[in-house]
């Protein structure tokens, strides 16, 4: 027999917000959305669910496992929506509101923290060792982050990509290169590939290709490998949300929604 759930510990979605900002420190960042309590539940707090992004299929997979407040990488309101309440955007909140849930979303913050966050943690499940001085970040805001890994071939990483990560990547490179130094920023930061080349990379992992930077990988002689958005984010909301948790002493459960983007 599983424990009534009011037995369970609980804090207030106050003490969680508190924890969430001070672990990700939300202040820090010029970001394209809000960062922190989205969308206002129940006063208590006892599950926690976390995911990469806030979708109806996400929230209704939530409901399902009795969850009090989310955590996610992608929240509903971003910077330069129309603001309208229609369509899958009612869906979405319809259900966060009938069901009382408190969603709380970081952006930027959850891919920058230094142990925890999507870099991070992408990089712990490639194998990068990160720097742990000033050559550790680049470009803006210090979002990506440098390491080595000592690779054959630049084939040889993106096959290694793919098997850690379960899915097909795109490699732009001369594949017999042999490379160690590794840039990466999760998600859809191809705009970073030029500050990975000046800082000295010898490939870029990051989430999506837009069309340019095939020909500056080819013209720049650094390889580019694109292992997918959602792939390359997975890693931080369930860090993030394990170690708020164990703090708290509240029930927390991972859940992904795959996505082939
Ligand atoms: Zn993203």
């Amino acid at each position: 027999m599983s424990e009534p759930t009011s037995s369970r510990p609980s804090v207030s979605r106050a003490a969680l917000g508190a924890s969430l900002d001070q672990l990700l420190q939300p202040g820090q960042f010029k970001d394209y959305g809000p960062n922190g309590l989205q969308v206002e539940g129940r006063p208590t707090v006892r599950k926690l669910v976390s995911g990469v992004t806030a979708s109806r299929a996400f929230i209704e997979a939530a409901i399902a496992e009795q969850a009090d407040a989310l955590l996610v990488h992608h929240g509903l309101f971003w910077r330069g929506q129309d603001g309208r309440v229609t369509g899958w955007m009612k869906q979405r909140l319809a259900l966060l509101l009938q069901h009382d849930i408190n969603l709380f979303a970081y952006h930027l913050p959850l891919d920058a923290h230094p142990t925890l966050g999507n870099n991070a943690q992408l990089a712990q499940r490639l194998g990068v060792q990160l720097y742990d001085d000033a050559r550790g970040r680049f470009g803006e805001q210090s979002l990506g982050f440098m390491g080595e890994r000592a690779c054959a071939s630049a084939a040889a990483l993106a096959e290694h990509v793919a098997e850690r990560l379960g899915r097909a990547v795109t490699l732009v490179a001369e594949p017999d290169r042999p490379l160690t130094r590794v840039a990466l920023c999760t998600g859809g930061a191809q705009g970073y590939f030029e500050a990975a080349i000046a800082a000295g990379a010898e490939v870029f992992i990051t989430g999506e290709i837009s069309e340019p930077q095939a020909h500056y990988a080819r013209e720049c002689g650094v390889a580019y490998i694109a292992c997918g958005h959602h792939a390359s984010e997975r890693y931080g909301a369930p860090a993030v949300g394990a170690q708020v948790a164990a703090e708290l002493g509240l029930e927390h459960v991972f859940i992904d929604i795959p996505n082939p983007a």
